[in-house]
């Protein structure tokens, strides 16, 4: 979970250019749970039991799903609070990716963005940030391409302080701790954080752990504070043999992203939509099998750029063995289990009985 020192690769802060909001339907607010079953408004007066009176069904709560304005009203006002921070949250984590991106451009555009930062970010502690961390927070969330983050601010702990030099992300806490090394360049911290946060973010949302976990932290960083393409087949696959030519895990796993959820998917698809290698990481055994046949052999242990031209040239080498069409194929859904019949409601088992008394 560590961002690992990648040589030379860090590319120079150019601010990216934030894209208007598109006018992406949003997605309608849940609809409440109905008080009433259509079954129980026809209760026979036979004596059937087991069907729920109206009576004891509970009744739907009062309060509906926060609302833009709420969040934008409470920024206004100033309000950083706990409970300013738990609204927030709620709200940011029923939006989509473009729900997410429109909501975080009207903070910025009201200058409310430092609010935001005071009002989302905790640390260990329930501290508010610091100076230096929300400078670097502000640096990522200012490019308006981490925007699917705003939640993750809001629910995910951010702790600096003496961490024997660690800089990661911990599962079982939901926790990034950054060891105080991190302060002291704005845009050295706003890249590890964009990292941090990508597995924060991909923890709460089905994202697999491996070396695709840290390649995509990777490529987050890229995709947020530079404009070009970026090589994600060396960016997972080279955590891969980072991992075990450095480290001594031959058994690190590649991982896979088929239990991402929606959200995480359209932030992956971003991310993959400026990758060079074309890598096929929505297709886990297209995805191993060109590692071994291209990746596997070479030697993560020297030279950072012996290292980059040994990967130019394999994913040279992936691509045309790929042939016609590079695009890589998502792997086929698996088959949906069976459903299992549905039980026959109490009605139903009354007809059937009345049908078969009377021989239909
Ligand atoms: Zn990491």
């Amino acid at each position: 979970m560590a961002s690992i020192n990648r040589t030379g690769s860090n590319a120079a802060y150019r601010p990216a250019v934030s894209t208007a909001a598109r006018s992406v339907a949003r997605p309608p607010p849940p609809r409440p749970a109905s008080t009433l079953r259509p079954r129980d408004a026809f209760v026979p007066s036979t004596g059937l039991r087991g069907v729920a009176k109206a009576s004891q069904v509970t009744p739907v709560k009062e309060s509906g799903p926060v609302t833009e304005t709420q969040v934008i009203d409470a920024l206004k006002a100033g309000k950083t609070d706990d409970a300013t921070r738990t609204m927030i949250g709620d709200y940011f984590k029923a939006q989509d990716m473009a729900g997410s991106h429109a909501t975080m451009e009207k903070i910025r555009q009201e200058g409310l963005l430092d609010t935001f930062i005071q009002a989302t970010v905790r640390d260990e502690n329930g501290k508010p940030p610091g100076a230096e961390l929300t400078a670097g927070l502000t640096r990522c969330m200012e490019t308006g391409r981490l925007d699917v983050y705003a939640e993750t601010l809001a629910t995910t702990s951010i702790s600096v302080g003496d961490y024997e030099g660690k800089l990661e992300y911990r599962p079982s806490d939901n926790a990034v701790v950054l060891d105080q090394n991190a302060l002291g360049d704005t845009q050295n911290l706003a890249n590890i954080l964009a990292h941090e946060l990508f597995h924060a973010f991909n923890d709460a949302h089905g994202g697999g752990s491996g070396a695709i976990n840290e390649g995509f932290g990777i490529a987050a960083r890229e995709y947020a504070f530079t404009d070009g393409e970026y090589n994600l087949a060396e960016m997972v696959y080279g955590t891969k043999n980072f991992y075990r030519d450095f480290n001594a895990q031959p058994d690190y796993p590649l991982g896979d992203m088929r239990n991402a959820d929606p959200k995480l998917k359209e932030f992956l698809d971003a991310m993959g939509g400026r990758d060079s290698s074309l890598l096929a990481w929505e297709n886990p055994a297209q995805l191993e099998r060109e590692y071994q046949e291209n990746f596997e052999g070479i030697n993560r242990a020297q030279d950072w750029d012996t290292w980059l031209v040994a990967v130019g040239e394999a994913t040279t080498k992936m691509l045309d063995a790929r042939g016609e069409d590079r695009i890589p194929k998502p792997e086929e859904p698996a088959p949906a289990p069976a459903a299992p019949e549905a039980p026959k409601n109490p009605i139903q088992n009354f007809f059937d009985w009345l049908r078969k008394l009377i021989g239909g």
